[in-house]
């Protein structure tokens, strides 16, 4: 059933969702989380594959399109292909896609196309062993090259995104191999910038390498060409002159993207965000469990949205980073 679209109160229609399945992960990422994890969701206070669904669903008649699945990790949340076909069999949905750090990926690769995913985001950091392990705590580039190996065997599965933080004092040197990476393989490299989402509120602006900066050392070396920017896009793709490839570079610290935005968020634990830096979050899940009806539930998720902030304020004094970490927003 076709419902008015989501618009929140600066106009902006919502087309965007992304879905948190999990807020765990087999990583522990220097930018993300302490070395000793987080303490994780409950495994009751955690969506169901069902209530993800019927959430995916509503948000579908509500004109949303395109839907990713991110985590913590999401390929350690069991039987996951499984709710991946569940999700890409929601009508109206143009677009299922997911975001991982690759480590089971060579597990994976296969059952995930097969369950619909028509996009992947693969997260890493270096392409150099001793600094990925340095990054992500775990001695694992091998394994998640592999897993990248695996999945672009798929033609369906292209093209494949490699999103590699960027931060200052550390990607310096990874982004001339992550050009050369671009432009031998069928991979589209993207830099982000660093944001204050970091478990440990270590974030400082002087951490941010920002993509300009990324993307001058590599002009000067393999000359880029801008591409149009989509509409609500959060990267700035460039290809190479010489037609090797493109990249990308997602500038959410020194280049905001906030003015299209169309997308919301949805937690492991029902929680709606309206902004990734939002410092409020509305509860879904307590009206699904308490049996409303989806008009009900449409009722709350337009009053949210209607209040969606209209750009973050990293920038601004006084920023107050949110309560939750990346690892439990999910990208
Ligand atoms: S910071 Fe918030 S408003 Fe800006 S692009 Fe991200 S989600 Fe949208």
């Amino acid at each position: 059933m076709a419902r008015a679209p989501l618009v929140d109160g600066h106009g902006r229609r919502i087309g965007d969702l992304r879905v948190s399945v999990t807020d765990r992960c087999n990583f522990r990422c220097q930018y993300c989380m302490p070395a000793e994890g987080l303490p994780w969701l409950e495994r009751d206070d955690v969506l169901s594959f069902e209530e993800i669904a019927r959430l995916v669903r509503l948000f579908a008649e509500l004109g949303v399109e395109a839907v990713r699945l991110t985590g913590g990790e999401p390929l350690v949340r069991r039987d996951f292909p499984a709710l991946a076909a569940m999700l890409a069999a929601v009508p109206g949905l143009a677009d299922l896609s997911l975001t991982t750090n690759g480590y089971l990926l060579e597990r994976d690769a296969e059952a995930l196309v097969a369950a619909g995913i028509s996009r992947f985001n693969v997260s890493i950091d270096s392409l150099q062993r001793d600094r990925f392990f340095r990054m992500t705590r775990r001695d694992a580039l091998p394994r998640v090259l592999a897993g990248l190996e695996a999945l672009a065997r798929f033609p369906e599965a292209h093209p494949i995104k490699v999103n590699a933080v960027a931060l200052r004092g550390f990607t310096e040197d990874e982004v001339l191999p992550f050009a050369r990476f671009a432009r031998e393989h069928p991979y589209e490299v993207r830099f982000i910038e660093f944001m204050p989402l970091d478990a440990d509120h270590a974030w400082t602006p002087e951490d941010v390498l920002t993509g300009e900066e990324v993307r001058a050392a590599i002009h000067a070396v393999y000359p880029l060409e801008p591409e149009p920017r989509e509409p609500s896009a959060t990267a700035r793709v460039h290809r190479f002159a010489d037609g090797k490839g493109r990249i990308g570079f997602i500038n959410p610290v020194s280049e905001p993207f906030c003015d299209d935005c169309n997308r919301v968020r949805l937690t492991a634990d029902g929680k709606l965000r309206t902004c990734l830096f939002s410092l409020g979050e509305t509860d879904l899940r307590a009206p699904l469990r308490a049996g409303a009806s989806d008009d009900d539930v449409e009722t709350v998720i337009r009053d949210a949205v209607w209040r969606k902030e209209l750009k973050h304020r990293v920038n601004d004094p006084g920023f107050v980073q949110p309560a939750r970490s990346m690892s439990a927003i999910g990208g």
